[in-house]
């Protein structure tokens, strides 16, 4: 089972990484040490996740202690929907980059494809308590995405919760770079992303998968909301193969060979989520989890339903 996805760009992204959103700045540094402790060599971060520079301590004391060189890690983060406007992304990527206190990333994403308006604020509201647009399309946000590629800031480039039609878009822009590396979307056994996976991987996209494991500590989390890792389907799958549910959840993904992103700040648990290269799901299991698909949604972004660049009322 290879551990890494060969990219467009020819670079090996480790198909196992670390998420942190919703990991404490007090917390985050820890669990990215544990991480790469435990064999991780790839971080997702994002500026709105507002904990970059904790992320960059924990890479940074690992590279000191000799554990890693930078060169051995993969860290990913995303442009915030408010520097979309061309002449922000670059403010936007630079806050990222001095925050972690690099020189380059490895993956650089647009995080969603609606922008929304600057300078007040990560998620500016109009009094309709939706988020306030900004006009920019997100194929003048690419071409500067691009000028990052070009000043060698960033390894490759690619977009997150990108839907099918804006895929192509990219893909069928007039004068296009580069195309998207990746497409990171929301991926697990209640939204498998059937078709938008093989539409990617049709093109060269390699596909992450955010929140895996479903995504528990959302902070709209209702009780009544269905809990992947107390599925008794999954959890049936995970005693035949003396696993848990959650390592059954990430093996999912890197058996369709998708990039998965499982967050944790428990050093047993990112050990755990680790552990998923000693077994294998059969076909049949693959197929059985593939049917539990229900078209649920842990990030709908409801706040944006009416931007013009809204991703999810499209099919997929
Ligand atoms: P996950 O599906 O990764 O679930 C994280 C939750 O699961 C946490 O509560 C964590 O608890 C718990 N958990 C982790 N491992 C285990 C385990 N082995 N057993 C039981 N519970 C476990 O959710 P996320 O939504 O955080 O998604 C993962 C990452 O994807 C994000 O952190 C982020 O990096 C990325 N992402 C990207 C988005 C985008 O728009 N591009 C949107 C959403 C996520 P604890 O930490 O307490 O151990």
């Amino acid at each position: 089972m290879a551990t890494t996805v060969t990219l467009n760009t020819g670079a090996q992204m480790p198909i196992v990484g670390l998420g942190t959103w919703k990991s404490p700045p007090g917390k985050v540094t820890e669990a990215v040490k544990a991480a790469i402790s435990a064999g991780y060599r790839h971080i997702d971060g994002a500026y709105v996740y507002e904990n970059e520079a904790e992320v960059g301590d924990g890479v940074h004391a690992m590279i000191k202690d000799g554990v890693v060189k930078r060169e051995d890690l993969f860290i990913v983060s995303k442009l915030w929907s408010n520097f979309h406007e061309k002449s922000l992304v670059r403010q936007g990527f630079q806050k990222t980059l001095s925050d972690l206190k690099l020189d380059y990333l490895d993956l650089y994403l647009v995080h969603w494809p609606m922008g929304f308006k600057a300078g007040i604020g990560l998620f500016p509201l109009d009094s309709n308590g939706e988020t306030i647009s900004d006009d920019t399309y997100f194929l003048e946000t690419w071409e500067e995405m691009e000028e990052l590629m070009d000043a060698g800031l960033v390894k490759a480039i690619g977009v997150s919760n990108f839907n099918k039609d804006q895929i192509e878009a990219i893909l069928n822009k007039p004068g296009l770079k580069y195309k998207p590396a990746v497409n990171q979307v929301e991926c697990h056994p209640y939204l498998t992303q059937d078709k938008l996976i093989p539409l990617c991987h049709s093109h060269g996209i390699a596909v992450t998968a955010y929140s895996p494991l479903g995504s528990p500590d959302r902070p709209w989390a209702k009780p009544e909301d269905p809990s992947l890792l107390e599925d008794s389907n999954i959890k049936v799958i995970a005693e035949k193969h003396k696993k848990t549910p959650a390592q059954v959840l990430i093996r999912f993904q890197i058996q369709r060979n998708v990039i998965v992103i499982p967050k944790s700040i428990t050093p047993q648990r990112i050990q755990e989520n680790f552990q998923v290269f000693d077994f294998e799901l059969s076909e049949e299991e693959m197929k059985t989890i593939v049917g539990f698909n229900r078209n649920w949604r842990v990030c709908s972004m409801q706040l944006s339903m009416k931007h013009k660049d809204y991703p999810f009322a499209a099919d997929f």
